[in-house]
């Protein structure tokens, strides 16, 4: 699981947006303070999509809300690259892992869950940054994906929660241009400065990216409401998508 990449947030304004925030600064808002400038450059007309409640990234998905300090608000991958994927593993269960993300005061959640018998729960948009890697780049680069079950546990990783959660790996990929290899996809042991072991020794990475490479040859339905397509010219961006 992640940590507390929260705090601090609402004090200092990440290099990206300020560069958009400049627009704002243009604008006369010169005098305003950082969390005002912050709140202010995604609310310039083009710099947000439309946001719709429940809307999901991944098809397979069910939509269940994260705590609203758990993430913050964004606008990947515009104003973040999107080039990892972070798996991690609950230590707990699937219901486990959804009430603590829903809960103010843990201050981290992932953007998925994956439980054992394979359901998939999306409870942050792929658009947002979810406090999950402990690491603040990490974090804004990536997508979070938290697993059922214990890191010493290896019966805890079944085939249906590796199969459910390799479709997903390789949709992120495909959506974002990710590379399926391990630099991009990762665990959270691998993160930079992290004390964090998941997902363990027992996690079979060899299975596991065979898996998502092979989901990632064999196309699946795109998903009910693509992040990219509640804008202006959705027709003709997933025509140019597809050609
Ligand atoms: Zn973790």
């Amino acid at each position: 699981m992640g940590e507390d990449e929260g705090r601090g947030e609402t004090r200092r304004v990440g290099r990206r947006a300020l560069l958009i925030g400049g627009g704002a600064a243009a604008a006369g808002a010169a005098v305003a303070g950082w969390d005002e400038l912050r709140r202010l450059w995604w609310r310039l007309p083009g710099t947000e999509r439309r946001r719709v409640e429940g809307e999901l990234d991944h098809a397979g998905a069910v939509w269940t809300a994260a705590a609203r300090a758990n993430w913050r608000r964004a606008d990947r991958p515009d104003d973040f690259g999107i080039d990892r994927v972070v798996i991690h593993v609950v230590q707990g269960s699937y219901a486990t892992a959804l009430r603590v993300f829903k809960n103010p005061g843990h201050g981290a959640a992932t953007h998925y869950v994956v439980g054992k018998d394979g359901r998939v729960a999306q409870m942050i948009r792929e658009l947002d940054v979810a406090f999950h890697a402990g690491n603040r780049d990490m974090n804004e680069r990536s997508i979070g994906i938290e697993h059922e079950g214990f890191v010493d546990r290896p019966q805890d990783f079944t085939p249906e929660m590796y199969a459910a959660s390799a479709r997903l790996t390789a949709g992120i990929c495909a959506r974002y241009g990710i590379p399926v290899d391990r630099e991009h996809v990762i665990g959270h042991v691998e993160v930079e400065g992290t004390d964090h072991t998941d997902p363990g020794p027992h996690w079979d990475w060899d299975r596991y990216m065979e898996l998502v490479r092979r989901a990632a040859a064999s196309p699946r339905p795109s998903p009910s409401t693509p992040p990219s397509a509640s804008s202006s010219a959705p027709a003709s961006r997933a025509a140019a998508r597809e050609g």
